[in-house]
């Protein structure tokens, strides 16, 4: 089965509007003489993501946010709805990044609440899971990714589960030079979506689309997209430059 590659860029906390148009311009111009035969994604901070949708109109490159909120108005401060997040443009959502779940106390539970919202809404959820170090050093990796990607799937069916993708992002990888080896991402990767199989059936397993994310840079995209499993990158600090950027979405294989 082939599936159509993703390769998303998470901005994080980076990105001024300003910012945001020169480099989706740059970005746009870089990737226009090429017939894109994946989908490219770009998450900038909310306030840019008007702008980005704007820069990007008419273009293939879509727009996603970086969290999403499960309920669709009300008093919740700080929080973002799916209804908000169209309305800007956004056509994806990543949910559950690490450092959502570390730095701000996002739980399994949450992540699937904001999941189902985004399909609901009719955006695609990036669903990220991943071990921490002490985690993989403790030979947990598979119990902690599956357990959070049962949780972050609990009761969605499998039309929902082919809209959406998983990102493996080993936490120990993320930001920190270090990736794991493209052997170590076909592992959970094979892990994960055998856990699709036992949950949705094996049709809908073989349609996901599961990313990889943790220092993805153009000299190991390559290597990364070679491995069966792996259908997509998500890319942190790569995706802030339009040439690394542009060369991550060019991969080779
Ligand atoms: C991320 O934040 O999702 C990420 C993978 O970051 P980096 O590529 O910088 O490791």
């Amino acid at each position: 089965m082939s599936r159509r590659a993703v390769i998303a860029g998470n901005w994080k906390m980076h990105g001024t509007v300003s910012e945001t148009r020169s480099l989706l311009r740059g970005l746009r111009a870089r990737l226009a003489a090429r017939a894109l035969d994946l989908e490219v994604v770009v998450a900038p901070p909310y306030t840019a993501l008007g702008a980005a949708a704007e820069e990007l109109s008419g273009s293939p490159i879509e727009v996603a946010a970086q969290n999403v909120h499960w309920e669709s108005k009300g008093a919740f401060t700080g929080e973002i709805s799916a209804a908000m997040l169209l309305e800007a443009g956004c056509r994806w959502a990543i949910v559950g990044h690490s450092e959502r779940r570390q730095l701000f106390g996002e739980t399994d539970a949450n992540v699937n609440r904001r999941a189902r919202a985004a399909l609901e809404a009719g955006l695609h959820p990036i669903v990220c899971v991943g071990e921490t170090f002490a985690e993989r050093q403790a030979n947990r990796t598979m119990d902690v990714v599956r357990r959070q990607a049962r949780a972050a799937l609990l009761d969605l069916g499998a039309a929902d589960i082919q809209t959406l993708c998983i990102a493996y992002e080993p936490v120990w990888a993320i930001g920190t030079g270090r990736t794991a080896t493209p052997d170590q991402a076909e592992e959970v990767h094979a892990e994960l979506r055998r856990l699709v199989a036992e949950v949705a059936g094996t049709q809908t397993a073989e349609r996901l689309r599961i990313l990889y994310g943790g220092s993805v840079k153009p000299d190991n995209i390559d290597s990364l997209m070679a491995e069966p499993d792996i259908d997509g990158a998500l890319v942190g600090s790569a995706s802030l430059e339009v040439e690394s950027f542009a060369r991550i979405v060019e991969f080779q294989l």
